[in-house]
């Protein structure tokens, strides 16, 4: 197994742009490298369930390429996180007939534990407002 990291030419062609971090869990979940429970996938787009389900649908759902939070994908690559909404809400169409939460911990003061970009697409129960 093993991580491997990766570049590709930007379409400007003098950057490089890093598509695959070396040590990253998601990464690894993305390429297949690291086992994931995988519910739904596109080209760039995977979701997968969450080790710890906080609700009976508690599904990530993260760009393939590497990102370190969803401000850095949304300046890198806004479609792309169109593409993630969209799978996150056809998850919970699937699964819980349509709402959903949808929440992206940005910082680690306020609870990102992994520097992969990701939603958590929550669904099937009610949840409290404002999150503790
Ligand atoms: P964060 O705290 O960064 O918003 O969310 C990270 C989430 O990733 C946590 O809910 C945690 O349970 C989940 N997680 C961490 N490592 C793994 C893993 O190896 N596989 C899966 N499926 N989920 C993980
Ligand atoms: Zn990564």
């Amino acid at each position: 197994m093993g991580s491997r990291c990766f570049a590709v030419g930007t379409a400007a062609g003098s950057r490089l742009r890093r598509v695959s971090e070396e040590g990253c869990i998601f990464c690894g979940i993305a390429t297949g490298e690291v086992p994931g429970d995988v519910v739904r996938r596109t080209e760039r787009v995977v979701a997968f369930r969450d080790l710890r389900q906080q609700a009976p649908t508690h599904v990530l759902v993260i760009p393939v390429g590497h990102h370190r939070d969803v401000a850095a994908l949304a300046a890198a690559d806004p479609a792309v996180l169109a593409e993630l909404v969209e799978v996150g809400a056809a998850v919970a169409s699937d699964e819980a007939g349509g709402p959903f939460r949808l929440v992206f911990n940005t910082g680690a003061e306020v609870g990102q534990s992994v520097f992969h970009a990701h939603g958590h697409v929550l669904a099937g129960r009610s949840f409290g407002w404002p999150p503790g």
